[in-house]
């Protein structure tokens, strides 16, 4: 904690969840734990490794402790996380390495659960993938559970916090144990030293709404309690002790921002539909059942992109086919969506689930992933298209299929598929027959033979993130070429021009679900190209919809035949944000940047 007073100081960090809010902090701050390291003869080998079974079984207790206690119902929706945390417990490979540790090093159990823990957190570290590698904090958090058993034989948890008023949580991090314990109605933001938008924070400020702004260095050494300060979760700033005027200007900010949300509610549930009758859908992209409520709030048609990604990751052991059924089937009896896009796994090469062997990779990004790992995994392949199966005879589940290259991969998937269906007909267990089966486009070879992938699928998903990448050569993650990353460089505005033509002259729907499609301003740009559908954040919806009633569809496709003429992503840009700046003066007249 500082001595110092801080006035008006800013801190830029990660914007894990929208939204604006001023309090007062309440810090989080257990005290560091001071670990003895010392060796130990043979003759106490095994009390140390008693001393740490314990620790494990006094973890795992606390852990369901806590999940009996959460009675508020919002809460319990996300007690799920604990699970993961058990289960690494349980896991035999993570207590076997200490327990190794401590017989082959003569070491106590605190140094040996140091030493293996600091070889796993390097190992994470390593990991490419932003998501994946905010998994080690799950590490992290076990580890300081234990490790406050082990130093002071008490309970590891935070108490239940007496939060006074609505407060601003500042911790180092907070591990899915400590925000359940907290009440969350008297908390107003969280601010966290660590952490990306994939930590376990992040995702429950997004699905309850609360402004959060992680991995902000050192917050909780430069705040002390009842200090004023002010969350900005769209920007990812944070103010300690803002003066007056700052504060006036955040307030207006805030109310602004809370009017506009407002009034874009009323247009989520209006028709995504342009003034000259064109229905583009708008559909969401998430990663958990627990963001279904925000799905219906932000008035989605459907599911464009359900990630699984996190089920796999989530866990210490392969899911299994009633592992997927009983998560696909929650999502498929929902009765306000009109289709629900099950993503196959898209993981590999850098990123890494314990239970599958995947050779390192000089390349990744190029590797073995994707559709390309399933396909040489079948049986964790035919577990999720089973599952998928499954439930789909309970709504309109749909299959879609990442990272697909050549026709070869389409016709050996849909052949799994058909053994899959077999399977199941033997079995007498009911499915959707007719399933819809799609594809992303998403590499650039997919789009230069959309027209042969067209006959062999029910709909194609443009995966911008990736088709951008693979396009213009630049790496996604990697800062010094981001400048590059530029959505309508002529190249790929081409490309998917060729994937939408080839699609419709087949009859199939063709959608859009990368990040371009919750930027309101490339929305005329999609509407021109004749997309049938876009697929984004929820929050994005309301904006995303506003913009699509003000707009003509035959006046976007002119639009999009001058900004092809352009020679750069830049004159292009130029054109189409002076005509959004002409059309919508209120939303895009005062910003310079997209
Ligand atoms: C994409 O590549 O645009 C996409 C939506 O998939 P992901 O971001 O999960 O790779
Ligand atoms: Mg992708």
């Amino acid at each position: 904690m500082s001595d110092e007073l801080f006035i008006n100081k800013y801190l830029k960090g990660t914007g894990a969840s929208s939204g604006i809010t001023a309090g007062k902090v309440y810090l989080l701050d257990r005290g560091a734990i001071s670990i003895t390291k010392s060796t130990i003869r043979e003759t106490q080998v095994e009390r140390e490794i008693h001393r740490f079974k314990n620790a494990i079984q006094a973890a795992i207790d606390e852990l369901g402790g806590i999940q009996e206690k959460v009675l508020d119902d919002d809460v319990k929706k996300h007690a799920f996380i604990i699970d993961a945390h058990m289960m690494i417990l349980q896991d035999d490979f993570f207590s076997h390495s200490v327990v190794d540790a401590i017989k082959e090093e003569k070491i106590n159990a605190e140094w040996a659960l140091d030493m293996v823990t600091s070889k796993f957190l390097v190992s994470f570290e390593k990991v490419e993938d932003p998501y994946l590698r905010e998994r080690g904090q799950d590490i992290k958090h076990i580890y300081d559970r234990l490790m406050r058993i082990l130093v002071k034989g008490t309970k590891s948890d935070i108490e239940k916090r007496n939060v006074k008023g609505k407060s601003i949580i500042i911790a180092h991090d907070l591990s899915p144990a400590d925000t359940i314990q907290l009440n969350l109605n008297k908390i107003s933001g969280f601010v966290t030293d660590v952490g990306g938008r994939t930590s376990h924070t992040s995702i429950v400020a997004r699905a309850l709404e609360i402004p959060a702004v992680v991995g902000v260095s050192n917050i909780t050494s430069l705040v002390k309690n009842n200090d004023t300060i002010i969350v900005d979760g769209d920007e990812g700033i944070v103010i300690i002790n803002p003066t007056q005027e700052v504060q006036k200007d955040y307030i207006a900010k805030q109310l602004h921002l809370r009017s506009q949300r407002k009034e874009l509610l009323k247009v989520a549930h209006l028709k995504s539909e342009t003034k000259d009758g064109f229905k583009l859908k708008a559909g969401a992209n998430i990663e958990l059942l627990a963001e279904m409520d925000i799905v219906e709030k932000y008035g989605a048609q459907g599911i464009g992109l359900y990630r699984t990604e996190y089920i796999y990751l989530s866990r210490k052991d392969l899911p299994t086919e009633m592992d997927h059924y009983h998560i696909y089937r929650k999502l498929a009896e929902n009765k306000t969506l009109e289709y629900i896009t099950i993503r196959t796994l898209d993981i590999g090469g850098d990123k890494f689930v314990s239970a599958i062997d995947i050779p390192k990779e000089i390349n990744p990004a190029m590797g073995l992933r994707a559709i390309r790992l399933c396909l040489r995994e079948l049986p964790l392949f035919k577990a999720q298209l089973m599952g998928i199966l499954r439930a789909s005879a309970y709504g309109p589940l749909r299959i879609m299929i990442p990272m697909i290259s050549g026709l070869d991969e389409v016709r050996k998937t849909k052949a799994i598929i058909a053994e899959c269906m077999d399977e199941l007909r033997h079995k007498k267990i009911s499915y959707n027959k007719d399933i819809k089966i799609g594809i992303m486009i998403e590499v650039p070879a997919a789009c230069m033979i959309s027209d042969k992938l067209a006959q062999e699928v029910d709909f194609f998903s443009i995966g911008t993130n990736d088709l951008i990448q693979y396009t213009l050569a630049i790496d996604r993650v990697n800062e010094y070429v981001s400048y590059l990353y530029e959505p309508l460089h002529p190249a790929v505005i081409r490309l998917i021009k060729k994937a939408v033509d080839d699609a419709h002259a087949h009859k199939i729907d063709i959608a859009l679900c990368g990040e371009m499609a919750g930027e309101p301003l490339y929305i005329p740009v999609l509407l021109g190209l004749g997309l049938d559908e876009i697929s984004m954040n929820p929050y994005s919806i309301p904006r995303a919809k506003k913009v699509i009633r003000g707009l003509e569809q035959d006046y976007c496709r002119e639009l999009v035949e001058e900004i092809m003429k352009k020679d750069s992503p830049g004159e292009a840009k130029t054109l189409l944000r002076s005509e959004m700046v002409r059309m919508f003066p209120k939303d895009f007249a005062k910003s310079n940047e997209d």
